[in-house]
């Protein structure tokens, strides 16, 4: 039989635990915040360069084939998307389709324009 100190420690290592959890989201959100932004800046850093390019075969009248350059910006949008969409999942948000502005996760409604969310694979 549990004593009431057993049972005391045990609730104390409960909160301890949730406690954790609570710092470790915590620290993946700061995490990817800080990713998102590195990641932006990289994509800043693609479109300055797209614009150098641009500039170069305009200012020279050269036919500059610039789908690479397209390729990598694409794909750096994105990565840069997916990891905004994973942020706003740790942060229990999800965004609108239609408007873009956010909605607790439960929602299934836009708090602002009232879309309704796709019905999502239930995490219980
Ligand atoms: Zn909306």
């Amino acid at each position: 039989m549990m004593s009431f100190f057993d049972e005391m420690a045990s609730t104390i290592s409960a909160a301890g635990k949730q406690t954790y959890r609570a710092a470790k989201e915590a620290s993946e959100i700061g995490k990817l915040r800080w990713k998102i932004s590195e990641e932006d800046r990289k994509l800043k850093h693609r479109f300055a360069r797209f614009g150098v390019l641009c500039y170069a075969s305009a200012k020279d009248g050269s036919e500059r084939d610039l789908s690479e350059e397209i390729a990598e910006i694409d794909a750096q949008k994105q990565k840069l998307a997916d990891l905004k969409v994973r942020l706003s999942e740790l942060k229990n948000e999800k965004k609108c389709p239609n408007c873009g502005s956010t909605s607790a996760f439960e929602d299934a409604f836009c708090r602002k324009c009232g879309t309704a969310f796709e019905a999502e694979n239930e995490e219980v």
